[in-house]
């Protein structure tokens, strides 16, 4: 037992820990305070670790002896997981960061389903409602430990094309039906002890196994654009099944950062199927993915290829332009020659400006990272639903390996992955340039009828390679600076 000290102790902990999660959430809330919003959560994070250390004061006589070794375990444990994830933080590349979150997200989950698994297989259950919480948990732990698995793969490219099959939707709802009468079954059957010793390993496998094969059947047949909705999913499910285990621990720390991850999976999920224009339950329940076999007709037009120079030359001399940062951006890692060249455009007086679309790139809100990182004023910066009636009155729409989120067959072709899909209207704008290494497609695999449009160039080449060049041939015009 927890002398009154120690208790009064823990829960201090726990408090301190919970408000320094929410104080950091709320820093996170603006790109200037993000950072260190980031590093006040990671406080609590090491607080709320600490503190449960506390919890060995109060482990009972026959418990005693094993402390020493549960302890050292603990320690190895996050000796070894904090090093894995200070050398792959340090180590990973803007542009996989992406598959991190992923892996991070099916490790949350898996954490909470190995909590469930103990209490499961322990036996620890008080009374139904705990053992009620203590299966979703697992259930929804397990889900998101499989599914952002496959994620993962998805992001990384090792599966690169949406596994489907005849009856996926009908299969799916029979593998989630025969989870939950797995569970039931083990609710009904805890009620009577002796049933309990008899039926429980075996069955615990069976809920944990069918969980686990529901988060890889709903993720694989995803495809097309619909990936960034799933990520903020099993986000919010990560969320959900950390809180609910905590409840089942009585640690309040746990219960609210699973609650804050939750709640905030759950808004991005909201704000990814806006910016999808697909509802939720539409997402999660039916068409997952799926969309009629796309048919693309041929397209009218050519591809006009055009030196860096001269578009670069061509911006300096326009009074406006737009700037569409996309995945590709990332990857060439030009966000630095991008904003070098954005001044020296503003320095001969073009109004100079940052469109967003909430799905650029492979993860939310990784454009606005990136430019952050650059340094680019937040000003300049825009978001899809605020600058898309500027286009038409803008010069020039310049687009930076993106693809997806400017292509016009989300308004017009019905048979298309991305259809519906609202997109930044830079076919709009007197003149487009592109810049892309080739005629590469973009991650929903559909060609872009932008690219042949009659007002639209194409600057071939890596992002940062051209945006050097661009800026040699601005540079090169000896203009005075505009007061
Ligand atoms: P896209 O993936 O549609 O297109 C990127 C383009 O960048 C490609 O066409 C490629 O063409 C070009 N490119 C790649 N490398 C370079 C480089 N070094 N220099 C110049 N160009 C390069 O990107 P978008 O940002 O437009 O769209 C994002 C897509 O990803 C959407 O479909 C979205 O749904 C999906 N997605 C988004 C997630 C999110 O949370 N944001 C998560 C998962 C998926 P080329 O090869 O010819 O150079």
């Amino acid at each position: 037992m927890l002398t009154l000290i120690e208790q009064l102790g823990i829960g201090a902990a726990d408090l301190a820990a919970a408000f320094l999660f929410l104080y950091g959430l709320h820093r996170m809330s603006s790109p200037v305070t993000a950072p260190s919003g980031i590093f006040v959560a990671g406080i609590g994070m090491a607080v709320a670790v600490l503190a449960s250390f506390l919890y060995a004061f109060g482990v009972d006589t026959a418990a005693r002896s094993n402390l020493p070794v549960n302890i050292g375990l603990a320690v190895v444990a996050l000796v070894l997981g904090g090093g894995a994830a200070w050398w792959s933080g340090r180590k990973v590349a803007m542009t996989a960061m992406p598959q991190m979150v992923a892996i991070y997200n099916g490790m949350g989950g898996g954490a909470a389903g190995a909590i469930a698994a103990v209490e499961l297989f322990g036996n620890k259950a008080q009374g139904e409602t705990e053992l009620i919480v203590t299966l979703l948990g697992a259930l929804i732990g397990a889900v998101s430990l499989s599914g952002s698995l496959i994620a993962w793969a998805k992001l990384d490219g090792v599966i690169n094309k949406p596994v489907r099959v005849k009856g996926q939707q009908a299969f799916n709802a029979l593998v989630m039906l025969v989870t939950v009468a797995v569970g039931a079954y083990i609710v009904v059957a805890s009620a009577d002890k002796a049933a309990l010793v008899l039926a429980m390993p075996t069955t615990i496998y069976l809920f944990f196994g069918c969980a686990l094969a529901l988060g890889i059947l709903m993720t694989l047949p995803i495809g097309g654009a619909d990936m960034p909705v799933v990520i903020s999913i099993f986000n919010a499910f990560t969320g959900l099944a950390v809180g609910l285990e905590g409840y089942v621990l009585q640690n309040p720390a746990l219960m609210i950062a699973g609650m804050v991850v939750g709640a905030a999976g759950m808004l991005l999920t909201l704000l990814m199927a806006k910016a999808m224009n697909r509802s939720v339950s539409n997402v999660v329940f039916t068409n997952f993915g799926e969309v009629a076999k796309h048919k693309q007709g041929k397209i009218k037009g050519s591809l006009k290829p055009i030196q860096p120079g001269d578009a670069g030359i061509a911006m300096r001399y326009a009074a406006s332009v737009i700037i569409v940062p996309g995945y590709g951006l990332a990857v060439s890692q030009g966000q630095g020659k991008l904003f070098e060249f954005v001044k020296l455009l503003q320095a001969g007086g073009v109004s100079v400006k940052f469109a967003i679309h909430p799905v650029a790139g492979r993860m939310p809100g990784q454009m606005d990272v990136l430019l952050a990182e650059a340094g680019v004023p937040y000003d300049l910066i825009v978001q899809l639903e605020d600058i898309n009636d500027q286009f038409a009155s803008t010069d020039v729409a310049l687009v930076i390996g993106a693809n997806d989120v400017v292509n016009p067959a989300a308004r017009t072709d019905k048979s298309s992955a991305i259809y519906g899909m609202p997109i930044l209207n830079a076919d709009y704008a007197k003149k487009v340039f592109v810049i892309k290494r080739g005629e590469g497609k973009g991650y929903a695999g559909i060609v872009n009828a932008l690219f042949y449009a009659d007002n639209c160039d194409m600057v071939y080449g890596d992002a940062q390679t051209v945006l050097v060049k661009m800026i040699e041939a601005v540079r090169g015009l000896n203009l005075p600076a505009v007061a």
